[in-house]
C-alpha cells in the first residue's frame, strides 16, 4: 500500500484550500525555475526515464510523446501543450478532482512540461458540465499570473508562457484529442483522420501535444523526486502511482492514489471497503472506464491493477476507473445500458460507428429481454468485429468492446434468458 509521504495528491480529498499559498505549503510552485535550469532535453530524459505512461486511457509512454515535437519550432508555426480534462468516460472522475482541490499541480506540470516541448502556450479544455472546476481552475491560472508564475518570464526563469482555459459543451467525442482539437479551434467536434498526427498537425495545424491531466499534474513530483522514486512503484513498464476510482458495489466508493500494480483484492479491500455482500457476491468488474471489456470475479481478483495485468485478461486499465458489480446486477442491462451511450455519443461521421452503435444496441435490448434467437448471439459477435478497427476513431472499439466482454463470459446467461421466453411462447403456440 502507498504510504502517505509517497502521495502526489495530498489534497485530493479537499481538506485544505486549493489557492496558490495553501498549494505552495504543500510544496507546489517551489522553486520551479531550478527544476527548468537543467534543460529541456534533460526534462524530456527524466520523463522517460520515470517510466509515466498516459493516464487518460491509452498509456502511451509520456515522455515519448514529447520527444516527437519539433525540437526547434519554426517562425509562424509554434508548438503548443493542450490538455484534455474533457473527463467524459463514464466511471472516470479524477481529473475534476485535482482541478477542483489541487489545480496548481496542473498548472505547474504545464509550465516544465509546456518548456520542455518548446511550446509557449497551454490550452486546457476542460469539460462544459464541470462548472466549479472551471471556476477554480480560472482562479487558479489568474493567481498565477498575479503572483509571476505564468505569463512573461514565468517563475523567473527567463521563459514566457501562457496558459487558456477553454471550457466545452459537453460531448463525449470532444475527448478523443483530434475531436479536442477542432472544438477548440471553434469546429465541429469531429476526430480527424490520423496521420497526420497531433505533433505534426495539430492545433491551428501546428505541431501539438495533448496529454491528460493526471499525466501533466504528476509531473513536477518526478522532477523534485526523480525519476527513480516515481519508478519504484508497480511493475516494469507499469511504473508509478495512479488515481483509481472505486465505483458501484463496493462498500465506501473513492478516488485513490494508489501504487500501480496494486492486486484488485487489496486496492478494494483498503480503499473501496470490500464489495457489498462480501467478496462471494462479486460478479463483474469493468476495470478502466466503461469503453474496456468487464472481467468476470473470478479473473479479476488477484489481477495487478496495470496496463498489461489487466491487457492479458483481455481488457484494459483505461483511465482506472473501476465499476464494480455484485450478483444483483443485471449484467446484460447494464452492458444495454452502455452499448446506448455509446449510441448516443457517436458523432455519425463513418458509417460503421454511425450505423453499427445504433444496431449494436437495438440488439442489446432484444438479448436484454430474452427476444432473440441464440445464433443472433453471434451474428452481434461478428458486427462487433466489424465496427472495432474500421472507423475514424476509438469511439467504434469502445462501443465493440463491452459487448464482447459480454459475449466471451456470459454467453450461458443470455442464452438462459432467450431459452427462458422461448419456452413460454412456443407452448401459447401449440
Ligand atoms: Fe465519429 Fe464514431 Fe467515426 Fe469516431 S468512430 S469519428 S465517433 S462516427
Amino acid at each position: 500500500m502507498l504510504e502517505d509521504k509517497d502521495r502526489i495528491f495530498t489534497n485530493l480529498y479537499g481538506y485544505q484550500s486549493w489557492n496558490l499559498k495553501a498549494a505552495q505549503k504543500r510544496g507546489d510552485w517551489d522553486d520551479t525555475k531550478q527544476l527548468m535550469t537543467v534543460g529541456q532535453d534533460a526534462i524530456i530524459d527524466e520523463v522517460k526515464n520515470s517510466g509515466l505512461r498516459g493516464r487518460g486511457g491509452a498509456g502511451f509512454p509520456t515522455g515519448m510523446k514529447w520527444s516527437f515535437m519539433p525540437k526547434e519550432p519554426t517562425e509562424g508555426r509554434p508548438n503548443f501543450l493542450v490538455i484534455n480534462a474533457d473527463e467524459s468516460e463514464p466511471g472516470s472522475c479524477k481529473d475534476r478532482e485535482i482541478i477542483r482541490h489541487d489545480p496548481h499541480k496542473l498548472l505547474e506540470g504545464c509550465l516544465l512540461a509546456g518548456f520542455a516541448m518548446r511550446a509557449r502556450a497551454a490550452y486546457i479544455y476542460i469539460r462544459g458540465e464541470f462548472i466549479r472546476e472551471a471556476e477554480t481552475l480560472f482562479a487558479a491560472v489568474q493567481e498565477a499570473y498575479d503572483y509571476g508564475l505564468l505569463g512573461k518570464n514565468a517563475a523567473k526563469s527567463g521563459y514566457d508562457f501562457d496558459i487558456f482555459v477553454h471550457r466545452g459543451a459537453g460531448a463525449y467525442i470532444c475527448g478523443e484529442e483530434t475531436a479536442l482539437l477542432n472544438s477548440l479551434e471553434g469546429k465541429k467536434g469531429f476526430p480527424r483522420l490520423k496521420p497526420p498526427f497531433p505533433a505534426g498537425a495539430g492545433l491551428y495545424g501546428c505541431p501539438t501535444t495533448v496529454n491528460n491531466v493526471e499525466s501533466i499534474a504528476v509531473v513536477p513530483a518526478i522532477l523534485r523526486r526523480g525519476a527513480g522514486w516515481f519508478k519504484s512503484f508497480g511493475r516494469e513498464k507499469n511504473e508509478g502511482t495512479k488515481l483509481f476510482q472505486l465505483s458501484g458495489h463496493v462498500n465506501t466508493p473513492c478516488v485513490v492514489e494508489e501504487s500501480m500494480s496494486i492486486p484488485f483484492r487489496e486496492l478494494i479491500d483498503k480503499h473501496g471497503g470490500g464489495i457489498r455482500g462480501g467478496w462471494d457476491n462479486l460478479l463483474a468488474v469493468i476495470p478502466g472506464g466503461s469503453s474496456v471489456p468487464l472481467v468476470p470475479a473470478n479473473q479479476i481478483i488477484d489481477c495487478p491493477m496495470d496496463f498489461d495485468g489487466l491487457r492479458e485478461l483481455g481488457s484494459g486499465l483505461g483511465t482506472a476507473a473501476v465499476i464494480v458489480m455484485d450478483k444483483s446486477t443485471d449484467i446484460v442491462r447494464a452492458i444495454s445500458r452502455i452499448s446506448y451511450f455509446y449510441k448516443h455519443e457517436s458523432c455519425g461521421q463513418c458509417t460503421p460507428c454511425r450505423e453499427g452503435t445504433g444496431w449494436m444496441w437495438r440488439m442489446m435490448e432484444r438479448l436484454r429481454t430474452g427476444d432473440a434467437e441464440v445464433g443472433e448471439i453471434d451474428k452481434l459477435l461478428d458486427v462487433t468485429k466489424q465496427v472495432e478497427g474500421h472507423t475514424i476513431c476509438a469511439l467504434g472499439d469502445a462501443a465493440a468492446w463491452p459487448i464482447q466482454g459480454l459475449i466471451r463470459h456470459f454467453r450461458p446467461e443470455i442464452e438462459r434468458r432467450i431459452a427462458e421466453r422461448e419456452g413460454p411462447a412456443l407452448e401459447a403456440a401449440e
